[in-house]
C-alpha cells in the first residue's frame, strides 16, 4: 500500500499515512486530530530523512570571502 505524506496547516506538522491510491486524496487529520491538511509530493525515493535545504554544503560562489581575495 502506498504511502502518502501530509502537512497539517494548523499545527505545522507532517506526517505520512499508508492508504489505497483511490483514497490519496481523501480529507486525512493530522496525529492531533486537525482535519486542515494538505497532501504533499511524495519522497518515498529518497534515500533519508530529514530533507530540509539540500544545496547546503558545497559552499564557494555565495557571496563568500573566500574568492574575493580577502581571506588569502
Ligand atoms: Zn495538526
Amino acid at each position: 500500500m502506498p504511502r502518502y505524506e501530509y502537512r497539517c496547516r494548523t499545527c505545522g506538522d507532517t506526517f505520512e499515512l499508508s492508504r489505497p491510491m483511490a483514497e490519496s486524496s481523501a480529507p486525512a487529520a493530522c496525529p492531533a486530530g486537525h482535519d486542515d491538511t494538505v497532501k504533499l509530493l511524495s519522497a518515498v525515493a529518497v534515500g533519508g530523512s530529514g530533507t530540509a535545504a539540500p544545496a547546503r554544503s558545497g559552499g564557494g560562489g555565495g557571496g563568500g570571502c573566500c574568492g574575493g581575495g580577502c581571506c588569502g
